[in-house]
């Protein structure tokens, strides 16, 4: 799209398209080494794409993490601007179904991994990427739900397609202090689950319970190998985790549970057995966001507007400008954020 003439005269003291603009930019040089700087930016460097959006909030997400630090091969081009997600207003547009001023948020697709993402003042990308802002809702609170909070969603409306309802028993959910477990737990004990919380952080049972937790677990009595088939414990479970934590959450499902997995903490690996799925027919659902459909992607916004009330956003949410994002991305790795980083790029 990109085109040659200027644009925005209304941008509030937002710096125009052609001006300079500010984004996170990851390099690795050939034989050199790779780097996560602030940098400053025009129009002309930006990918060519059907709209441009001006950002107002990007967030920090696992995944960021990983591609700032380098320490997951999660960026597959270079120089890349990483923000798996961002929120803001259309600027141009090349595509009828968008038009300047409209406001839009963008999660997965490669953006931030094969397209450059919205750690950045303005981003280009494809219309069909795009989702409208569901109503009611700003771009700062939906970047406070973000990925994470869209996962948590898919994860939920997975449980629910496999039949699970709050009569079925209790929950587990782990990695609970994340932006996937936090956003988990608030959404299923809406819906009327009794939701145990499995965190390394035992100091932060009182902010689980206050988003919705009825219990508390600590996380080292899953982290650790465990036996294929153990006391039946929870009737659905929302795994964010994986390996030794997701194979012992698997041995301790009730008959006839189901898990839905989406992530990776621990570790990629899944060491467990069959007992579980052939004895007590346990089922487990993989759940990926980057590549969703574009109707589940939609329902499941549509279904965070109305089911996450603001509140619990406000208090499971830090805001941050983007000089901080880089510093950020070690402590996000090692577990020591709580709930979801929000990233105000004109801060
Ligand atoms: P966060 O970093 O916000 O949260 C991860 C949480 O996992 C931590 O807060 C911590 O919770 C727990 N944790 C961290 N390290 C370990 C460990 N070694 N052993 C056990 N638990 C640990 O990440 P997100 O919530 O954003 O994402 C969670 C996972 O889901 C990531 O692996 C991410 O890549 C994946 N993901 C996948 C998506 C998909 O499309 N499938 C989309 C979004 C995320 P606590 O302190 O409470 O124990």
């Amino acid at each position: 799209m990109r085109s040659q003439q200027s644009s925005s005269s209304n941008t509030g003291g937002v710096p125009t398209p052609l001006a300079q603009f500010n984004a996170i930019r990851i390099t690795k040089p050939d034989g050199g080494q790779y780097g996560a700087v602030l940098d400053s930016l025009t129009q002309a460097d930006l990918p060519d794409g059907e709209v441009l959006v001006r950002v107002s909030h990007s967030t920090m997400n696992y995944k960021d993490a990983l591609a700032i630090t380098g320490k997951s091969p999660v960026v597959r081009k270079f120089p890349m601007v990483p923000g798996i997600d961002f929120a803001g207003v259309v600027e141009e547009s090349a595509d009828p179904r968008f038009q300047p001023g409209d406001a839009v948020l963008l999660n997965g697709w490669g953006t931030g991994e094969v397209s450059w993402g919205g750690l950045s003042q303005y981003a280009t990308t494809r219309a069909d990427w795009l989702i409208r802002l569901p109503a009611g809702m700003s771009a700062e609170q939906a970047m406070s739900i973000g990925t994470a909070g869209y996962t948590a969603m898919l994860c939920v409306m997975a449980l629910q397609s496999h039949g699970l309802a709050p009569e079925s028993g209790p929950v587990l959910v782990t990695g609970a202090n994340g932006g996937v477990g936090s956003i988990a737990i608030a959404l299923l004990s809406r819906l009327g689950f009794l939701v145990t919380a499995s965190t390394g952080r035992m100091e932060e049972a009182p902010h689980l319970q206050a988003l919705g937790a009825s219990a508390v677990m600590d996380r080292h009595s899953l982290s650790a190998q465990g036996k294929p088939l153990q006391k039946e414990n929870w009737a659905g479970a929302v795994d964010a985790v994986g390996s030794h934590t997701l194979a012992n959450v698997l041995a301790t499902m009730r008959y006839g549970g189901v898990v839905a997995a989406c992530g990776l903490a621990q570790g990629m690996d899944l060491p467990a057995s069959v007992a579980p799925f052939i004895l007590r027919g346990v089922s487990l659902i993989g759940v990926d966001s980057v590549y969703a459909p574009m109707s589940r992607r939609q329902t499941a916004w549509d279904r965070l507007a109305v089911e996450l009330p603001a509140s619990v956003l406000g208090s499971n949410t830090r805001l941050i400008g983007l000089s901080e994002v880089i510093p950020l991305a070690n402590d996000l790795l090692a577990g020591r954020v709580r709930g979801r980083i929000v990233v105000d790029v004109n801060r």
